[in-house]
């Protein structure tokens, strides 16, 4: 009962929602459903925090600090329009429930690990922002597709991968339990932006010391779907755990 009256308390004093957000799915995305499902613009009334990518996979999307950034084939970094359409994203309105710091990590995978380990909260969905300096980050883009749209295992192989050296820069991203399927990138999912927000991309790989690391926890998924031919038309019952698992990392 004492939650049910933090619930109310914290309605009333017009706390923001706790929940995670998607829009479309990264099992859609694997089947070449890559067209705009709502704005940029609405996009934020769902979270100021998060990732995705844009219709047509035209860039790499960083939500911070309640802005929608692009990051082209190049690294380039832009501010979207409010009416640039989101193919996919993953956003949360960021409330950090635990913070700590690293002084080195060498790769996504022993980050990821560092994490978990961190929280011991396995199935629970967590939002992750890193400050931090990064000796090396490699990251990529994919080219904007034209329609009749290529499965993303397909685009992948046109990906644009790139090295930032010495730079410092915030890893924005979600840890997805294997448990909701292809809702997110099981496991973790980062993009990167550097400080003054003209660097960034999806993250392969890195090593990155100095970190402060933020955790926010979430126990509330909202899943947008699109209404649109292409999303029901599309194989979604099809397993594109490993296709994920090669386009994403
Ligand atoms: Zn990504």
């Amino acid at each position: 009962m004492i939650d049910l009256y933090k619930a109310i308390a914290s309605f009333r004093l017009g706390k923001r929602s706790d929940e995670i957000s998607t829009v479309s799915t990264i099992g859609a995305l694997m089947e070449g459903v890559y067209h705009g499902v709502i704005t940029c613009e609405q996009l934020l009334k769902r979270g100021d925090f998060g990732l995705g990518t844009f219709d047509s996979l035209d860039g790499e999307m960083i939500v911070f600090d309640n802005q929608v950034y692009r990051a082209d084939m190049n690294g380039d970094v832009k501010p979207a329009l409010p009416t640039d359409t989101v193919a996919y994203a993953a956003v949360k309105n960021f409330q950090s429930d635990k913070t700590f710091d690293l002084n080195l990590v060498t790769s996504v995978a022993e980050f990821g690990k560092r994490i978990d380990a961190n929280l011991a909260l396995p199935n629970t969905i967590v939002a992750v922002k890193a400050t931090g300096h990064f000796e090396r980050i490699q990251l990529r883009a994919v080219p904007k597709q034209q329609k009749p749209y290529a499965p993303l295992a397909e685009v992948a192989k046109h990906q644009n991968v790139f090295e930032l050296n010495d730079v410092k820069g915030t890893l924005v991203g979600f840890r997805f339990p294997a448990y909701t399927g292809e809702v997110g990138v099981a496991g973790f999912h980062f993009h990167f932006l550097t400080p003054d927000r003209l660097r960034g991309g999806h993250v392969l790989e890195m090593s990155m010391r100095d970190a402060q690391v933020e955790c926010d926890v979430s126990r509330e998924l909202h899943a947008l779907l699109p209404d649109s031919a292409a999303f029901d038309k599309a194989d979604l019952d099809l397993d594109h755990t490993q296709a994920i698992k090669k386009a994403e990392s």
